[in-house]
């Protein structure tokens, strides 16, 4: 169904019930998803010591890997092991760090994931302070010449897709609205529309 609708990537969402509370999947089922999908598999890491895992996961299929600010002690050298890869590094931003601790390493990354909800689970409601931090991140690309994407993940549905392109996104993750619609592909034609 995904390959068939108007998304352009699949957003894999791996938690390891440690760096959030809650438990979803890993290697094996990367590794099934790849052998179907005809599109770029987007995989967020919300797991502790990321760097320990990075080349299994670009085998398995990855390819963009996010990895958390708050998970890496050496988030320079962990973006440049993703990227020694061949594949596209993203860094991501829980809801309580501010966009200032990226200033060094904006240039380095290909994309930015705020989190607009704290993660862990879906369907939760969106964090109304996110559109500031968007603001700020977009302001810092654009000063620094970074070419970084900027994504968000969270509690994104029909009421603010439109305000949070016009904020600077150019990715939006979209979970339990689409799934939980009863027709995704429609749905997913007026996301894009909005
Ligand atoms: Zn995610």
């Amino acid at each position: 169904m995904i390959n068939s609708s108007e998304s352009d990537w699949f957003h894999l969402d791996v938690m390891d019930g440690v760096f959030v509370p809650n438990i979803s999947f890993g290697f094996p089922i990367v590794e099934q998803v790849k052998k179907y999908a005809q599109k770029p598999l987007d995989v967020h890491l919300m797991i502790v010591e990321p760097e320990k895992y990075i080349e299994r996961f670009e085998e398995a299929g990855a390819d963009i890997i996010s990895v958390h600010y708050e998970a890496c002690t050496h988030l320079h050298r962990t973006v440049q092991q993703i990227k020694s890869l061949g594949i596209k590094a993203g860094v991501v931003l829980n809801p309580h760090s501010p966009v200032s601790v990226l200033e060094d390493v904006i240039q380095d990354v290909d994309l930015v994931l705020i989190m607009t909800v704290n993660p862990g689970y879906g369907g939760q409601k969106f964090i109304e302070n996110s559109y500031k931090k968007i603001t700020r991140l977009k302001k810092m690309i654009v000063e620094k010449g970074s070419s970084a994407l900027i994504q968000v993940d969270g509690g994104v549905d029909l009421t603010n897709t439109r305000k949070l392109v016009d904020a600077g996104v150019d990715v939006l993750v979209i979970g339990s609205f689409i799934f939980k619609s009863e027709n995704p592909l429609e749905t997913i034609v007026k996301l894009k529309k909005a």
